[in-house]
């Protein structure tokens, strides 16, 4: 049952953990943090859920993100008697815990209305959530107020240029993935997801293109040419999804079902079987799990410096203490297996075996 996003990457980082662990500091890698830009009901929310593997986010045709949604995964030992559990733990109610999903719903609907107004209001003011689980990589996710462009209810009349500016503080970080949402019934060349996108990140280096309701689009029409970035080239390329429309809302389908019915839909339109390594919730994920791995390759030269000084460190304090040979054998002991696990640690990753590597 682990979430779709970071499965492969939760050993190695775990591995890395444990190194650090050994050497008494808790540091360890910072991965990026992503976050889901677009136009309002482009499917930004659905396609975070789909990726965390949980429903627990507001959706719906009407504006249902009206404030930051910074939400911190954390991942959680596993209990040996297989009696999991995932939780969740707001900022604004410390201390209480929310096992059940659909409370976690009300309740970000609730802390939005009450910072933001009833009425459709946005608000740059974040709400907080970590989601406790041991199915889950240490990453945060922000779920962002889509792009509008005419006021409505308690909507200042600037309200298109509070929310790019709200957006673009999130996604100018040099550290933020972007997905950058777009659904397949509009026209891609006038996508607010890639305008946006494009200006926080114009070489294209940390945007993923994401394109959704490719199941309402227009009868004989199909997004091939948006996939295969014949309309507006992205370094990072795109996944087209199909997530759960407003009908499967309000039938409470769950996640699990939706993914067989997006499998299903693929699997059946031949035009889209060409293109299967761009197609799907867990092809976004994967492509995802990539850059992180990626980034983990990139920063691990200055992790591994920072765990040679450390060693080094430790040898001379222990030099200093003098002949007490005994612990002396236990230190020598302990480098070596530090050592050796971090080596092993490295080296399936250069060789790319993560891919591979069982999450148990
Ligand atoms: P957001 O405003 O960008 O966060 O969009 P939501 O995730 O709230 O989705 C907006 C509406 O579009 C909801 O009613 C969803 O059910 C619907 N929706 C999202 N993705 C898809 C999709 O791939 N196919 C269909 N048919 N509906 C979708
Ligand atoms: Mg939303």
């Amino acid at each position: 049952n682990a979430a779709p996003l970071g499965h492969n990457v939760i050993p190695i980082v775990n591995k890395l953990q444990d190194i650090f662990a050994q050497l008494g500091s808790s540091s360890t890698i910072e991965l990026p943090q992503v976050a889901v830009v677009g136009s309002q009901s482009s499917g930004k929310s659905s396609v975070l859920e789909a990726l965390v593997g949980r429903d627990f986010l507001p959706r719906g045709s009407d504006i249902c993100t009206r404030r930051p949604l910074v939400l911190q995964l954390l991942q959680i030992k596993r209990k040996p008697d297989g009696t999991d559990e995932e939780y969740g733990e707001f900022l604004h109610i410390p201390g209480k815990r929310f096992h059940d999903f659909n409370e976690i719903r009300r309740e970000i609907q609730a802390e939005t209305d009450r910072e933001a107004g009833g009425n459709k209001g946005v608000s740059d003011k974040q709400i907080r959530l970590k989601i406790f689980s041991p199915n889950v990589l240490d990453i945060t996710l922000v779920d962002l107020p889509g792009i509008t462009k005419v006021p409505v209810g308690d909507q200042p009349s600037d309200i298109e240029a509070r929310i790019r500016t709200m957006i673009m503080s999130y996604i100018k970080l040099p550290s933020c993935l972007i997905l950058a949402v777009t659904p397949a019934n509009a026209d891609l060349a006038n996508s607010d997801a890639l305008q946006i996108a494009g200006n926080a990140d114009p070489d294209g280096y940390r945007t993923i293109g994401v394109i959704t309701k490719l199941d309402i689009m227009d009868r004989g029409t199909d997004a091939r040419n948006f996939l295969l970035g014949k309309v507006i080239p992205l370094r990072l390329g795109y996944v087209g999804v199909v997530n759960r429309s407003q009908e499967d809302i309000m039938m409470n389908r769950t996640i699990k079902d939706a993914l067989v019915a997006e499998e299903k839909f693929f699997r059946s339109r031949p035009v889209y079987n060409e293109l299967a390594d761009r197609c799907g919730v867990p092809q976004l994920a994967k492509k995802l799990n990539q850059i992180l791995v990626q980034h983990i390759k990139t920063v691990l030269p200055g992790l591994k410096s920072r765990i040679s000084a450390t060693l080094v460190s430790v040898a001379k304090e222990h030099a200093s203490y003098g002949e007490i040979t005994e612990s002396k054998a236990g230190m020598g002991a302990l480098l070596l297996n530090i050592l050796s696990k971090y080596s092993e640690a490295f080296s399936s990753m250069i060789e790319g075996k993560n891919e591979e590597m069982s999450t148990s």
